[in-house]
């Protein structure tokens, strides 16, 4: 089912979650054993994350390195796929530029199509690791825009021959980021709302926020995004705090800011099982006045660890 349809079915908060794949070798049995736990919850749908190629030198005979592409975590359809079997659940995969020529990107919208997969999640994806800023591909899309615009061209029936003939449109309900701190790119918060509003004049129909510690983060955010004619549903994306070492690695990777309030809360801990309870009552407190502002779902990042994510669940829904 389309997201938005689901979204629109009730007036009730839903809950949904983000998983990642494991990492390459490791068994599906851990992403079902992070499932599982908040299935009593009923989840609207479960996000699965995208994880494009890193490069590491390896040290080879003679002493010489050689830069070698790796991706760690693969398989993001075929965890879809068996999410979708296994829990009759809607599975969302996320789909990026980076990595893939306009070709590529087809040819998986195509694959994901037959598996009757409706729901997308269309990002650029982050620069590689080793590159100091992102690097579309030669006939890739250099911008999450470009891609939403290639899906909605395919939903039209409109595939990149255009000599093919009777052509059967895809149907996807496509998802964007927003940034309620902004993305760390923007030059302002301005010209961030302008490309964001640009995604959704190219036919997104749902927004799902990074992380933000402070509601008022997101409460604003929505304010801005229905000033500037954003009227699409928007949902906040969560995150549990679990070690004293977040309060570096958190603002540094997501780039937004971590209330002070919380920042003491965890700095007073002993322990990361400490922090992991303070990390779940603080997120208790911010999941409860979403939910009394009827936010249309909470989005809770579980980052492969859901058990933090069932205790809040139990106290919020
Ligand atoms: C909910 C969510 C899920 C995510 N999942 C993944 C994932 O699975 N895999 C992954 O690798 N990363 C993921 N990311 C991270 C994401 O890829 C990065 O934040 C990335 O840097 C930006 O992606 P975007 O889709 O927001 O990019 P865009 O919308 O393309 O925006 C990127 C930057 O460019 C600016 N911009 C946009 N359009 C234009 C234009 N036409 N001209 C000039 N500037 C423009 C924007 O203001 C912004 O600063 C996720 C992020 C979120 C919030």
């Amino acid at each position: 089912m389309k997201l938005t349809e689901r979204l629109s079915q009730t007036k009730e908060t839903l809950f949904s979650i983000e998983i990642l794949p494991p990492l390459k070798g490791k068994s599906i049995n851990s992403i079902f054993n992070a499932i599982d736990p908040i299935m009593e919850f009923n989840p609207a749908f479960v996000d699965v994350t995208y994880h494009r190629e890193e490069y590491v030198y390896k040290k080879r005979d003679g002493g010489y390195l050689e830069k070698v592409s790796i991706r760690k975590r693969p398989g993001t359809v075929g965890i879809c796929a068996a999410i979708i079997n296994k829990y009759k659940v809607d599975a969302v995969p996320h789909i990026i530029c980076g990595g893939f020529t306009r070709e590529e990107t087809e040819n998986a919208l195509i694959d994901l199509h037959f598996l009757g997969i409706d729901n997308v999640l269309a990002i650029r994806g982050d620069s590689i690791k080793t590159e100091p800023q992102f690097v579309p591909e030669p006939n890739g899309h250099a911008y999450a825009l470009d891609l939403v615009k290639q899906i909605s061209d395919m939903n039209q029936g409109n595939y990149m021959d255009e000599d093919m003939k009777d052509v059967e449109p895809t149907n996807f309900c496509v998802g964007v980021a927003g940034y309620p701190e902004k993305h760390f790119e923007a030059p302002n918060m301005f010209s961030d709302m302008k490309y964001l509003k640009n995604k959704i004049e190219a036919g997104a129909s749902y927004i799902v926020t990074q992380m933000f510690f402070d509601n008022k983060k997101y409460f604003e955010f929505v304010d801005l995004c229905r000033k500037n004619d954003i009227n699409v549903p928007i949902v906040p994306g969560l995150k549990l705090m679990s070690t004293k070492s977040q309060l570096i690695t958190l603002p540094k990777i997501f780039h937004m800011d971590l209330p002070q309030a919380l920042v003491e809360a965890v700095e007073k801990c002993k322990d990361d099982k400490q922090v992991k309870e303070a990390g779940i009552e603080w997120c208790i407190q911010q999941s409860k006045e979403l939910v009394k502002a009827k936010v249309p779902c909470l989005h809770f990042y579980t980052m492969g660890s859901s058990e933090s994510t069932k205790k809040v669940a139990s106290k919020v829904f």
